[in-house]
């Protein structure tokens, strides 16, 4: 039996309750399906601080880097906000992201028949969407140096950012790019601002290159990624995979979130380099969403984003495609009977908590 080692991070607030369901269909796929999943676990965010003064441990920062994925929760709420910054909730998953070198960040935007009605856009523009936007994570303006405030003497203060990629950075955003797109429709749409920004320049040139050299197979088209919001609104099913930036894909992939109804819905994916022996990419699975102080502890909250979470899980770290078809496909099962949490709840449908939506899931997955 293959042996898959997870660890899993719960986090606060809603994190636990989310990942709760995870650990229901983990169980289930070890003892039905011969799975091999070893599981540990660790704390982050304000529950790591209090147990250990820091965001996460360095104990528990090892059992991420040895591990073949992480499953991370939500991280924060109001009892640390005044903590040090150092030590804030997020700062562990910086380090998670930052350690483990992460920078390929995969959010893909699906809006599932049952919930074209919720999106704010149009049904027949969003029924059906399966895209996926792909943001460089751990390079551009959010990590250029210069960044600093300097003060310029005449009562002015000048803040500097610096957005600034090398050839290498682009190079394996965009193969990850096109090695998705080869297992999806086959088309990458490459965004950057080409016609004002120098970085924008060599993202055009080198994705462009990147191409040429070994994936003329797939499609590819080239949008200033201002358009590319746009666009992303106007008629978003003509896109496949998106690759761009750190600070595009940060916009761009909150706007296509939104196409697709809740942020209890949404999962997403962060994955390294592969290494070089064993070929396997370092990863971290987690929602989009935060850990949803307002909602915590009432056994409410949409646990789909998690589970989608390890369905991404499934199909990237572990190849098991026909394990994420699948249960993505009970998801989508449950919500065309009507099950609904609250946050996603319309007229007609059946309102239910947490467990019971992660229980009606699993029972699908089993059943399929
Ligand atoms: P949030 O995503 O936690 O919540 C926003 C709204 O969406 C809330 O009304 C919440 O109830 C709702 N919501 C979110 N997930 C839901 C789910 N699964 N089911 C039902 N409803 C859901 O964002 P926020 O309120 O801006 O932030 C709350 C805390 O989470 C803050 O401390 C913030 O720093 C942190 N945060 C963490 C992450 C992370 O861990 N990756 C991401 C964003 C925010």
């Amino acid at each position: 039996m293959a042996s898959r080692k997870l660890l899993l991070l719960p986090g606060d607030g809603i994190g636990p309750e989310a990942m709760a369901e995870v650990r229901k269909l983990i169980a289930v796929m070890n003892a039905e399906m011969n799975a091999g999943f070893e599981t540990d676990e660790g704390l982050v965010g304000g529950c790591a601080y209090d147990t250990h003064g820091a965001a996460i441990s360095d104990a528990d920062m090892e059992k991420a880097m040895a591990a073949d994925a992480v499953l991370f929760g939500a991280v924060g709420g109001p009892k640390w906000d005044a903590v040090p910054y150092d030590v804030r909730p997020e700062a562990g998953l910086l380090r998670l992201r930052k350690d483990m070198e992460l920078f390929a960040n995969l959010r893909p935007a699906i809006c599932y028949p049952a919930l074209a009605a919720s999106s704010s856009l149009k049904p027949e523009v969003v029924e059906g969407l399966d895209i996926l936007i792909l943001r460089e994570l751990t390079g551009g303006v959010y990590f250029g140096e210069p960044k600093e405030i300097i003060d310029l003497g005449n009562g002015q203060k000048r803040g500097i950012d610096t957005q600034v990629y090398d050839t290498f950075e682009i190079e394996r955003i965009a193969g990850v790019a096109f090695e998705l797109a080869r297992t999806r429709g086959n088309k990458v749409c490459s965004m950057e601002k080409r016609n004002v920004m120098k970085s924008g320049v060599l993202w055009n040139e080198v994705v462009t290159a990147t191409h040429k050299a070994k994936y003329q197979d797939v499609e590819l088209t080239h949008m200033l990624a201002d358009a590319g919001g746009m666009q992303l609104v106007r008629w978003p099913k003509q896109f496949d995979v998106i690759v761009t930036d750190n600070l595009f894909g940060d916009m761009l992939s909150d706007v296509a979130a939104m196409l697709t109804g809740s942020l209890g819905m949404l999962p997403s994916a962060s994955l390294g380099a592969p290494d070089p022996k064993t070929g396997k990419r370092k990863a971290l699975y987690e929602p989009v969403h935060g850990s949803a102080p307002d909602i915590a502890g009432q056994g409410i909250a949409n646990p789909i984003a998690m589970i989608a979470s390890f369905a991404m899980c499934l199909r990237y770290s572990f190849n098991m495609v026909a394990e994420a078809d699948r249960l993505e496909a009970a998801v989508s099962a449950v919500l065309d009977d009507g099950l609904r949490t609250r946050d996603i709840m319309s007229d007609g449908m059946t309102e239910v908590g947490t467990v019971a939506m992660g229980d009606a899931i699993v029972a699908k997955f089993r059943a399929a």
